[in-house]
């Protein structure tokens, strides 16, 4: 994610932060906490840039850059590696030895733990001695990221100044998109999938998009629904795993939550590119919008179980008329 927007949707921490250096009141560890693509990590490299920047914080200057394309030498950053589920041991060692030997540049040295939450309570507890001694006595601060907030050790959790960060709500993660030009109704139905914003857009990318935004428009707009609901069966191969039927299977159910609580022209629908659609479906629909609804959140939930995407076509077909 594109730090200063990760930042900007995250605004009310980075001011505390930044209040807390114009007071010098900057703790030296933080533990940054909540779900995926809800900006943790960029946040903490905004922190790291907080404590250089001499204009307060800008994310503007040179000072700042470098900070935040990863390039500044005091400040180090381990993350889960694309391959692994887990902070390693490895990658804690290296941590610690890097921290052992002299900095070549003067000044607070910072280290970023992405994931600490997957970190054995051992690494985690190894990683307490930066939090307690300065090494060199150079001043440290550490910048812990997790998830789960209950896999962190209490002994971290208890000398770090904790900060929850809240996950930004579909319309806002769609906003993010469509201001960086994407079109409403992609952004609306790839946010819908992912937290993250770089990783909407990345679905956006994927070939099959068009076919999954097809396959919707297809659902709501032909007459009977159990016949597009069957020529997706047996005409497009992608809706035979159940992963893929779930990414329709969801919009389906933003659709109908919208046309359950649509009233007229309602600017408040999460949809609103396809109102039109949605009006028309509503008045089509009205006495079984309900009934729709259960339903297909019933076949969803099967889904999440594993029943196969073919028993749920199947079921989808012969209740669907
Ligand atoms: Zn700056």
């Amino acid at each position: 994610m594109d730090i200063k927007r990760a930042v900007k949707t995250q605004e009310s921490i980075f001011n505390m932060l930044k209040k807390a250096k114009a007071n010098g009141r900057l703790s030296h560890a933080y533990l940054f906490y909540g779900e995926e693509g809800t900006g943790k990590k960029e946040m903490a490299f905004a922190l790291a840039a907080l404590h250089y920047c001499p204009n307060g914080g800008c994310l503007e200057c040179d000072v700042c850059k470098t900070v935040l394309s990863g390039n500044h030498m005091n400040v180090d950053y381990i993350g889960i590696a694309e391959d692994k589920k887990l902070i390693s041991k490895d990658q804690i060692s290296s941590l610690q030895e890097e921290f052992s030997k002299t900095s070549l540049v003067e000044g607070t040295r910072i280290y970023i733990v992405d994931g600490i939450d997957t970190a054995t309570s051992a690494a985690q507890n190894s990683l307490l001695k930066f939090i307690e001694e300065p090494i060199n006595k150079t001043p440290t601060v550490g910048i812990f990221i997790a998830k789960d907030l209950s896999n962190v050790v209490s002994t971290i959790q208890s000398r770090c100044i904790i900060e929850h960060f809240n996950a930004i709500d579909h319309a806002s993660r769609a906003k993010i998109l469509i201001e960086s030009g994407y079109e409403p109704l992609d952004s609306i139905l790839a946010t819908d999938l992912t937290n993250n914003p770089d990783e909407a857009i990345e679905i956006i990318k994927n070939n099959n998009f068009r076919t999954f935004v097809e396959a919707l428009l297809e659902l709501i707009t032909v007459e009977k629904p159990k016949d597009a609901v069957y020529y997706y069966l047996n005409n497009v191969s992608i809706f035979s795993s159940s992963e893929n039927l779930k990414v329709l299977l969801s919009w389906y159910l933003l659709f109908l939550e919208d046309a359950n609580v649509c009233v007229g022209n309602d600017s408040n629908l999460i949809l609103y590119p396809l109102c039109d659609k949605i009006i028309t479906y509503r008045k089509k629909n009205e006495r079984r919008l309900r009934d729709l609804l259960e339903m297909t959140l019933s076949l969803f939930k099967k889904l999440n179980a594993n029943v196969t995407a073919k028993n749920v076509f199947h079921e989808l077909t012969v209740k669907i008329i």
